[in-house]
């Protein structure tokens, strides 16, 4: 099949197959460090994964979708937009399973930033079996791969030298220590016997001999550690963010460690992903600033169908803005087109873009329902809400409206993003001055209610007509109305407005002009 009209997943997919063929399973990676906040791009990855999975699973494969959280790894740095700062530089250097909750709620650093993600994935129905390494090295499971990669000490040094400016010293071994004394990684291994047994010593003065298999106190660097796992679990898929995709980057050397070390071998199906870009929320997205969105916040206002479409639809090695401002409003109308099309409700002429489009959809929802839902623009259900005083359910009741879900988005749209521009209020006494000819018109509009049932164009061009009678210009007679009804020059398409305000409402407000 050509790329082009293929869905990425799909193509990811039969890669997968090809490569490991004859593969009864296939192991599908994500993984990360929890050193912070776990934010939006780092749900792109676990996204990545299981549409690569869902595709596998769609053709009849069996497929196990594991996600490592490296939370033996060292605390690096300290995000900024965390509590206590003072108290975790303690724990610089020591593994962030270590480190103590600043927030006080979870066991550790690391738990509390993994059960916050945790949680939040079920709600776009994403459930990986999640893996945490402090566990694993900690109980000495990998002490024989472990090891095997100190006997191949020599092989390994001479790969990472290629891509090092300053060479690794010669009495280098490929092993992190954490101090038994300290808790600290600032340890030099000193001696190794070939077998188990390693000798260590850390800046804080302390020294031992210990036996990998005994005490959990070891872990191979990341280029060794990424490529052991998939030795060990299996791994067929796994993609890697943009910062480890570049030539000689950690990915290419974690590459070409597991050609040497496992020959027999086959390198996993690898995807890059690229970064997203947070649009309207004020200043960059910055991990190290702490300032950042995550899957909970993206969830507040995007329904879990429309998200997973926002990277359904996008390639992963393109960079894309999730948006918080207006563009939410584009953004699902493009989603709300994406399922007219699905169910041939709108016309498409390009077949093969039918059909990626049909794919796309079918990926997105959590359910593909079974005819197409009533659709209510989010545009629609921002002017509802705001008639109904942001009162959710009554707004749900009046407009009989399936999908509460997304009045709830649309609710938190207003209240925390959108511009000032489209908020208003309907006002219960007309405060506006409005002069003495649109007055007349306007209540020459009031009669016209009281007369008739429009429906929107009917009343549309009844303004028109209005208007002519009157000898007035349209722009005017608009601005007037709305001052009338919610105080601003502008506000939602009039004829509309007025019917979603009801008209008894519209009327009474129309003849306090009298
Ligand atoms: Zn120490």
């Amino acid at each position: 099949m050509e790329e082009s009209n293929y869905h990425w997943a799909d193509l990811a997919a039969e890669k997968v197959i090809e490569e490991f063929k004859g593969n009864k399973l296939f192991v599908c990676a994500a993984g990360i460090t929890p050193s912070g906040t776990v934010h939006i791009g780092n749900f792109r990855e676990v996204i990545t994964v299981y549409l690569v999975s869902k595709a596998l699973m769609d053709k009849g494969k069996k497929v196990r979708f594991i996600y490592s959280w490296d939370d033996y790894d060292r605390l690096r740095k300290i995000p900024k937009n965390l509590p206590k700062q003072e108290l975790l530089k303690k724990y610089l250097g020591k593994p962030t399973v270590d480190t103590p909750d600043p927030y006080g709620c979870h066991k550790n650093y690391a738990e509390h930033l993994e059960k916050e993600f945790e949680k939040e994935l079920p709600k776009v129905d994403i459930h990986p079996e999640f893996l945490y390494q402090s566990k694993k090295y900690r109980k000495c499971e990998y002490a024989d791969q472990i090891k095997y990669v100190l006997s191949k000490r020599d092989e390994v040094k001479v790969i990472l030298d290629k891509y090092r400016e300053e060479k690794l010293e010669d009495d280098w071994f490929p092993l992190n220590v954490f101090c038994e004394k300290c808790g600290t990684d600032e340890t030099k291994v000193t001696d190794y016997d070939g077998e188990y047994t390693i000798k260590y010593k850390c800046k804080c003065g302390y020294e031992n001999s210990i036996d990998f298999r005994k005490k959990g106190i070891v872990k191979l660097p990341w280029r060794l550690d990424w490529g052991m796992r998939w030795e060990y679990e299996g791994v067929n898929f796994e993609p890697g963010g943009k910062e480890h995709s570049t030539p000689g980057g950690s990915r290419d050397t974690a590459k070409e460690i597991f050609e040497k070390l496992y020959p027999e071998k086959k390198v996993p199906i690898y995807m890059m992903y690229d970064y997203i870009i947070v649009k309207g929320i004020g200043g960059k997205m910055s991990s190290s600033l702490g300032n950042v969105i995550n899957l909970k916040d993206a969830l507040e206002i995007y329904e879990p169908s429309v998200l997973r479409w926002i990277f359904t639809s996008t390639r992963p090695n393109t960079e894309f803005a999730i948006s918080f401002d207006m563009d939410v409003l584009k953004i699902y109308e493009d989603f709300d087109k994406c399922e007219r099309i699905y169910f041939d409700k709108e016309e498409i002429k390009n077949e093969k873009e039918r059909d990626k489009q049909k794919r796309i959809y079918e990926l997105s929802c959590i359910k593909v329902p079974k005819k197409i839902p009533k659709q209510h623009t989010f545009r629609h259900l921002t002017t509802l809400l705001q008639i109904y005083e942001m009162d959710v359910d009554k707004t749900v009741k009046k407009f009989k409206i399936k999908n509460k879900e997304r009045v709830i988005c649309a609710k938190n749209w207003i209240e925390k993003y959108a511009p000032e521009e489209l908020k208003f209020k309907v006002v219960g006494k007309v405060k506006a001055k409005i002069t003495k000819e649109y007055k007349e018109a306007l209540l020459e509009l009031a009669n016209r209610l009281e007369k008739k049932n429009y429906n929107e164009q009917e009343l549309f061009n009844e303004f028109y007509e209005i208007c002519n009678k009157f000898n007035l210009k349209n722009t005017e007679f608009f601005k007037a109305a709305y001052n009338v009804l919610i105080n601003k020059d502008k506000g939602p398409r009039l004829a509309g407005f007025i019917l979603a305000i009801g008209k008894n409402r519209v009327i009474k407000l129309l003849k306090q002009l009298k």
